[in-house]
């Protein structure tokens, strides 16, 4: 699986499971546009990347802003000349009081956050970048939803709405944009030690509860993602894999 001469840009990579996608997207020859609205952690992401001799750049932008979206995929294309992949996956939750709710207790502003950075970023940065996949004859868009898109998850119901509605966003455009050579596909992580998580009561019982008998690395997810991102997957598209541990089984 290589990448080499391959522009990829990855929301959120300046942790977790964007960090490990950036990673590996360059430990095989692709350069690694990490965007993320932590400076400090993306540009050492970079500079790892390059230490290890791979080729990076950081961008900063708040993709809860959609015009920062446009400018930033604007100026990767100017810069680069392509976009090859696109990996959709930037998210912080609501800090608000209300951040575990009912529907009934949810805010207008918690609604707004999640839906806000869960859908309408990956809506805006897909809208920008398929024009350029498509001026340039194909590519690949991976989007990270969740197990959450599949179960109805109490008290973090904008989330869980948000990632089902990923995942039918990513049927649809694998759908509609397959004739232009650019596949759409989609990974739905279980639960993945990464800063998302910090402070998550994952105790014996819980972990009991997932087949596979622990949470899993960001490393595991960023595996799929890149086999979904590269070549080997040329015939998969519209596809939303669970990479859960069989939690969700
Ligand atoms: P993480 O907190 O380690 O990384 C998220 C990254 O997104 C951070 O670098 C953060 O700075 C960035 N980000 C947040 N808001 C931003 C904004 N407004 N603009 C730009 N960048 C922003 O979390 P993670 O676990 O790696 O999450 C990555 C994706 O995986 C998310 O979409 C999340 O919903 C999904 N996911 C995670 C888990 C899990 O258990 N960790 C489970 C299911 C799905």
């Amino acid at each position: 699986m290589r990448f080499d001469e391959k522009i990829g840009i990855i929301m959120g990579g300046a942790s977790g499971i964007g960090k490990a996608v950036a990673q590996g997207w360059a430990a095989r020859g692709g350069h690694a546009v990490v965007v993320d609205i932590a400076k400090e952690p993306g540009g050492d992401v970079v500079a790892g990347i390059r230490t290890a001799g791979g080729r990076a750049t950081f961008v900063l932008c708040d993709l809860g802003n959609l015009e920062q979206i446009d400018d930033m995929v604007r100026s990767v294309a100017e810069t680069f000349g392509r976009i090859d992949m696109l990996h959709n996956n930037a998210f912080a939750p609501w800090k608000g009081i209300d951040a575990h709710a009912l529907i009934g207790d949810v805010s207008q502003p918690n609604w707004d956050h999640v839906l806000g950075l869960g859908l309408n970023s990956p809506f805006r940065a897909t809208r920008e970048t398929l024009a350029v996949m498509s001026r340039q004859g194909g590519g690949t868009i991976v989007n990270t939803c969740s197990e959450a898109a599949v179960r109805a998850l109490p008290y973090i119901g904008p989330y869980s709405v948000a990632k089902a509605a990923l995942t039918h966003f990513t049927k649809l455009v694998a759908r509609e944009y397959a004739s232009q050579g650019i596949r759409c596909n989609a990974v739905s992580p279980g639960v993945i030690d990464t800063p998302l998580i910090a402070g998550a009561p994952l105790d014996d019982e819980f972990i009991s509860k997932i087949p596979l008998q622990r949470i899993g690395r960001p490393e595991e997810i960023a595996n799929v993602v890149l086999f979904l991102a590269s070549d080997l997957a040329s015939y998969v598209t519209g596809e939303v894999v669970l990479v859960d541990g069989g939690h969700t089984l």
